[in-house]
């Protein structure tokens, strides 16, 4: 263990704990912190406690906003009869990059995958559906991610939903199985979009 003065050690402790961060990039990271100047270093703490102060979920589609409903929600411009249903935030923000997409969305916050002890009741499948109640949406897009979980989801989601008279369709796959949608291009998203099947 380096012998590094308590308030640097845990810096480097909490840096360590970001997702892609080993302990090498953490020290790199906190003396670099530690070479700010105080006005920078106070921005960026500041900055996190804001996000995790102002962030919640929009209590429609479960999208993180800093407005409830958030401002796709509340766009009178969108088509409210259909209904993407992503995985998480980030899938969000890829799918409005492919622009091909005008409806809403809706954010599960996960998969459901047994071996890891997520059921259906611990990610947001409960709001979808009380989004379907009012006979409003004619659509949903199931649009997880091709992976196992992301299938499986994606199977659970259209026999709930199919027996409410609603059209249900999966993004087709031109992306390969176990890829994550935020990575693809805005090409091969609007295809998917573009060439999406019933279940
Ligand atoms: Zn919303």
């Amino acid at each position: 263990m380096e012998q590094y003065a308590m308030p640097i050690a845990n810096l480097i402790e909490q840096l360590s704990k970001l997702p892609g961060i080993g302990r090498k990039t953490a020290q790199r990271l906190a003396f670099f912190i530690l070479e700010m100047d105080d006005l920078e270093a106070e921005k960026l703490s500041q900055s996190i406690l804001n996000a995790k102060e102002k962030i919640r979920l929009c209590s429609i589609c479960c999208d993180l906003t800093d407005v409830d409903p958030c401002n796709m929600c509340q766009d009178t411009r969108r088509d409210k009869s259909i209904i993407c249903v992503v995985e998480g935030p980030k899938d969000v923000i890829a799918m409005e990059k492919s622009r091909e997409y005008k409806g809403d969305y809706h954010v599960l916050h996960g998969v459901i995958s047994p071996m890891d002890n997520v059921g259906p009741n611990d990610i947001r499948v409960k709001e979808l559906l009380a989004r379907l109640s009012d006979g409003q949406v004619k659509e949903v897009i199931l649009a997880t991610n091709p992976t196992v979980e992301g299938e499986a989801t994606a199977l659970y989601l259209s026999k709930l939903i199919k027996p409410l008279g609603i059209k249900v369709t999966r993004i087709a796959h031109g992306i390969p199985v176990g890829g994550d949608l935020e990575y693809f291009d805005e090409v091969t998203l609007s295809k998917a979009i573009e060439n999406r099947r019933e279940l």
